[in-house]
């Protein structure tokens, strides 16, 4: 791939950043990031686009805007016009994961790396109401399919709605854009590094620890307690079962704790020494399509 920004040495460029400059940085970054997460949020439950303000049904042909995308009514001539409007990987894909978790968090995205062939740098599914995006890149889309038109770098993209594909894989070879470069450079530069935040989907099960994934449980949103449940084996020594069964009934039934909590309770304050394995089970997660 071309990038003009190989020739920039980003690790020079940080070393003159003080620390502290980069700490007030990232500072405002996440800021703005939870505002205009909150504001997709409240716009959607609206029927209206946080980035162009007009309602999700609008169109204006010559400005395309990210909102088309789950525009109930758009054809799909429209559609392939703004994924090669230049908006690119990065920002289509952070624009319909905004909007997925928006909804649900972590369960409307499959980012694991499950089920992808190996030629895969990254295949993701999305989900949002009756919509569904997969996008794929693979080595060989990454190096441009020569001899072909295709022969430069470029993405791919499946779109359903009700469970009908409207936009084929095949449909589009979409090129990377400026900002995809530019991110792209720093990451190989290793000046930057990728955190989910709110793109995160179902692989931050697979990367929590335990602790966070308690904190999680136990937040008082009950958004968040429908997207998992956790499952609990536990082994109680012989000698204290009936003690414990009647603590642990009690404990259930007077306070909102989960199974492992009542247990490290029970543990801390009486010494049982109950041993238990938590599983952490995603609530209808999406399932991911595959680009064959
Ligand atoms: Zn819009
Ligand atoms: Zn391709």
């Amino acid at each position: 791939m071309y990038n003009q920004y190989k020739n920039i040495n980003f690790k020079e460029l940080c070393n003159e950043l003080e620390s502290e400059f980069i700490q007030k940085m990232n500072e405002t970054q996440i800021k703005e990031d939870e505002h205009d997460f909150n504001g997709i949020k409240e716009g959607l439950k609206k029927g209206i686009c946080y980035i162009c303000g007009e309602p999700l049904d609008y169109v204006d042909e010559n400005n395309p805007c990210f909102h088309w995308l789950i525009n109930p009514i758009i054809k799909k001539k429209l559609l392939i016009k703004l994924l090669y409007s230049g908006k690119g990987l990065l920002r289509l894909y952070g624009y319909l994961t905004w909007v997925a978790n928006s909804d649900k968090p972590f369960v409307n995205i499959d980012d694991t790396s499950e089920g992808n062939d190996c030629n895969k740098i990254f295949e993701t599914t999305i989900r949002y109401k009756e919509f569904e995006w997969t996008f794929s890149l693979a080595k060989t889309d990454f190096e441009g399919h020569s001899g072909t038109n295709s022969d430069y770098s470029h993405f791919h993209i499946q779109m359903k709605k009700n469970g009908k594909v409207i936009i084929k894989f095949n449909d589009c070879h979409i090129p990377f854009s400026d900002h995809d470069k530019l991110m792209i450079e720093m990451m190989n530069q290793d000046v930057m590094t990728y955190i989910p935040s709110y793109e995160a989907g179902l692989n931050i099960f697979s990367e929590l620890d335990y602790d966070e994934v308690l904190q999680l449980m136990t937040r008082p949103d009950s958004e968040n307690s429908a997207v998992f449940r956790t499952q609990t084996l536990i082994i109680i020594p012989k000698h204290c079962k009936k003690e414990v069964s009647a603590k642990f009934q009690e404990l259930q039934q007077k306070t909102n704790w989960t199974a492992p909590k009542i247990i490290e309770y029970l543990n801390k304050e009486f010494g049982y020494g109950i041993i238990y394995m938590t599983q952490i089970i995603p609530t209808n997660p999406i399932t991911k399509s595959h680009r064959k």
